[in-house]
């Protein structure tokens, strides 16, 4: 089958939170013909199914629902002069700057001065997490669950877990008591949870899914215990939350470098990627932030396309990596550079295995201190904290990876 071959200035990948705050921000600054591409039929990314406030304000909570936030995201780009195509999937590449798309219109190669990818992250289903057992229906990450209860108003179930202790866990639990189903339990494998415990929602901790039971249906959660115990909650139908993954699979496929610990593309403080010419923003990068971060970043890599269209950025490589020792598990940007850019709030954002209290942190390269600093807060599992950037000029440009350290 034939596609048709466009040019653009510059192509955005996913109409989320991230993609459209870039589109917005790229099309007010008169960056030329802007188009963002959107896989789903509407564009507004995950907030369009999170029927809760938290979007867009400082704090978890207060500011809009994610329906209300989404439509104003897609309504700023396409006031700003994007243009926004919705059920266009981009599949591939075929040049440095060239991706081959499918949507309504048929097969598209579209070739784009800059290039940005927005295509968030998603939490692993249970397939990924390796969970014995039959496969009954019953079984859904948030995002499925969301989506069948506010988007296309499915019946769930009348008894359910939820898995996980991330906070999007709690979104599971109140989006299935919207939906009328009573939550047996929230079941996390580490010994002490990280989250407050809601009212009337038990929370075992220390307890891991060792298996699923049911045939036409899901009828139980199998446990077992830090001591030993093993036990079978009735229920059908479970909710696998949290642990997300970046939604990296374009990226992969373009050759580009990824981050071993984030998965995303590895990344500096301008958003570019190993591609010249291609960028990333979002949650593509770092899963999981809150969509104003996302939007920050979106607004914050117009200023680096731009540099790349006129011809003045910075010429590619020369970043040193940053790598992170265990408990960390990863840091973001995770590349030095370009010359003296800073990350989003001159501030990195890292995560870590365990919970750490007070942990002291400690840059260094080539065994030489760069910096130390306290955190006040402890630093705890599927919650970001965050690393000064005011070391970054005493970086030596032809020296080892940065090494950060939590002692
Ligand atoms: C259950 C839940 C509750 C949350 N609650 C809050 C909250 O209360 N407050 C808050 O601030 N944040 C919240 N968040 C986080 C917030 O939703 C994300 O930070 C934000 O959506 C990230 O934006 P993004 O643009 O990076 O990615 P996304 O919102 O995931 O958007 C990515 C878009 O890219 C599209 N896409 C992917 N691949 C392709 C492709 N190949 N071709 C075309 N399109 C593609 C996808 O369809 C998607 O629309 C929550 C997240 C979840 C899962």
């Amino acid at each position: 089958m034939t596609r048709s071959e466009r040019t653009v200035d510059v192509l955005i990948v996913g109409a989320g939170p991230a993609g459209l705050a870039a589109g917005a921000e790229l099309a007010a600054a008169g960056a030329g013909r802007i188009e963002i591409l959107e896989r789903e039929q509407e564009a507004g990314g995950i907030p369009r199914h999170c029927h809760h406030g938290g979007f867009g304000g400082r704090f978890t909570w207060g500011g809009a629902d994610g329906p209300a936030y989404a439509r104003q995201s897609v309504a700023a780009a396409v006031r700003a002069g994007a243009g926004l195509r919705t059920g266009v999937t981009v599949t591939g590449w075929a040049g440095p700057r060239t991706v081959e798309t499918t949507g309504p219109g048929g097969l598209e190669r579209i070739t784009a001065g800059a290039v940005v990818l927005a295509t968030g992250a998603r939490e692993r289903p249970r397939s990924a997490r390796l969970v014995p057992g039959s496969r009954p229906p019953g079984v859904h990450t948030t995002g499925e669950l969301q989506q069948a209860v506010h988007l296309y108003g499915q019946r769930i179930g009348t008894r359910a877990v939820v898995i996980g202790d991330e906070p999007v866990a709690y979104a599971a639990v109140d989006t299935l008591r919207a939906a009328g189903v009573h939550v047996v339990a929230v079941v996390t494998d580490r010994p002490a949870a990280p989250l407050r415990v809601r009212q009337r929602t038990p929370l075992l901790t220390g307890a891991t899914v060792t298996g699923l039971t049911g045939r036409t249906r899901l009828s139980g959660v199998s446990l077992r215990h830090d001591d030993g115990r093993t036990t079978t909650l009735r229920c059908d139908t479970v909710v696998f939350s949290g642990d997300f993954v970046p939604d990296h699979e374009l990226a992969r496929r373009g050759g580009i470098i990824l981050d071993p610990g984030t998965r995303g593309p590895a990344y500096d403080a301008a958003y570019r990627t190993s591609r010249p010419g291609v960028f990333a923003v979002g949650n593509l990068l770092h899963a999981v932030e809150r969509a104003g971060v996302a939007a920050d970043e979106g607004r914050a890599v117009a200023v680096s396309v731009l540099h790349r269209l006129s011809g003045t950025d910075e010429p590619p490589g020369g970043g040193r990596p940053l790598v992170v020792d265990a408990p960390l598990r990863w840091v973001a940007p995770n590349l030095t550079g370009p010359g003296g850019a800073r990350p989003l709030k001159d501030r990195f954002v890292l995560r870590t295995a365990r919970r750490l209290s007070g942990p002291l942190l400690v840059v260094s390269q080539d065994g030489r201190e760069l910096h130390r600093q306290r955190l006040l807060l402890p630093a705890v599992p599927g919650r970001p904290f965050h690393l000064a950037a005011g070391w970054l000029d005493r970086v030596d440009p032809h020296g080892s990876p940065v090494r950060i350290t939590a002692l």
